[in-house]
């Protein structure tokens, strides 16, 4: 397979999809980046990465970070009790209610029906918090391992307007403690969630770092992160939840597991092959990006490497 030429392809297709949808504003620092951006990188299981426009220009990476707790959280809990702790807490069915939606929360006890929703997220991280004692600086470190860019660093005016805006991720956080689903005060973890989202990363360090959900858990130097089975896990979940509630039509278009952020980030995974990822600002009413979707629904259609 020429990637080079599938990715030059690809984004002159996507490239009329460009400025399409709204740049996320909700958290205003968010807002500041340009909405014409475009990149796409592919990196092979074999260690080579490919390409095009913006591929290495860092972004937010938002809720793609949530990819990577449950991958670290689940790397972490090796010979203590075990995955099955946390699954305890937070299920794996697509909620069909937006990502920071409090409703079904209440009705099911304080248990998250995924953990790509934020409150989730929230107990993925709280996790994170008791295994490490310092879950943002335990992500960034194991992004920054993962991606082999030793400069990722957070995006402290992000992480900040974040925190300021941050009512509803509070209110998430309180209630699942009011039904004893966290082990640490809200304000550490919900702290350590702004920040683990506001970390920058570009489309080459965000393949390159999602490698392991490609080759069946190893990392590229073929040690194992995960076991084949919890790296499935994870790109089940990320099939049936991960581009928020428009998990259906996503599969239905693109047919990979894959995570969106409201930083205008996507990646997917081809198991087997190669992990990619797409950034553009502009997000749809679901909040997925208009041409990332785009992009991602070409790549399966010119390569034909849906996982079905
Ligand atoms: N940090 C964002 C929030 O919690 C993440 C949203 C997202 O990318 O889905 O609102």
């Amino acid at each position: 397979m020429d990637y080079q030429a599938v990715l030059e392809e690809v984004a002159a297709h996507a490239r009329p999809f460009v400025r399409q949808g709204q740049v996320a504003d909700y958290i205003p620092a968010l807002e500041r980046v340009s909405a014409d951006r475009f990149g796409m990188a592919v990196a092979d299981i074999h260690g080579a990465v490919y390409g095009v426009g913006d591929w290495e220009v860092p972004f937010s990476v938002q809720s793609i970070s949530k990819t990577f707790s449950l991958a670290l959280v689940m790397a972490q809990s090796h010979g203590s009790q075990g995955d099955g702790d946390i699954w305890k807490r937070v299920g794996r069915e697509p909620s069909g209610t937006p990502f920071n939606s409090l409703v079904q929360l209440e009705a099911e006890n304080g248990i998250p029906r995924n953990p790509f929703i934020n409150a989730g997220a929230l107990v993925v991280t709280d996790r994170l918090q008791t295994l490490t004692g310092d879950a943002s600086t335990s992500m960034l470190h194991f992004l920054r391992e993962e991606s082999g860019n030793p400069h990722l660093a957070f995006d402290q005016a992000v992480a900040d307007s974040e925190a300021e805006h941050g009512d509803r991720n509070a209110a998430l956080a309180h209630f699942m403690a009011s039904f004893g689903n966290l082990e640490n005060p809200v304000p550490s973890v919900i702290e350590h969630y702004f920040w683990q989202c506001s970390i920058e990363m570009s489309c080459r360090d965000l393949a390159v770092a999602g490698g392991f959900l490609a080759r069946h858990g190893l990392r590229a130097d073929g040690s194992r992160l995960l076991e084949a089975r919890e790296a499935k896990r994870i790109n089940a979940v990320m099939l049936t939840c991960g581009t928020y509630d428009a998990a259906g039509e996503f599969a239905y278009r693109v047919g990979l597991p894959a995570k969106s952020g409201v930083g205008g980030g996507i990646i997917a995974v081809i198991p087997g092959r190669c992990t990619l990822c797409v950034w553009s600002p502009g997000l749809d009413a679901r909040g997925n990006s208009v041409a990332g979707a785009a992009a991602l629904d070409h790549f399966t259609t010119l390569t034909g490497w849906s996982v079905f």
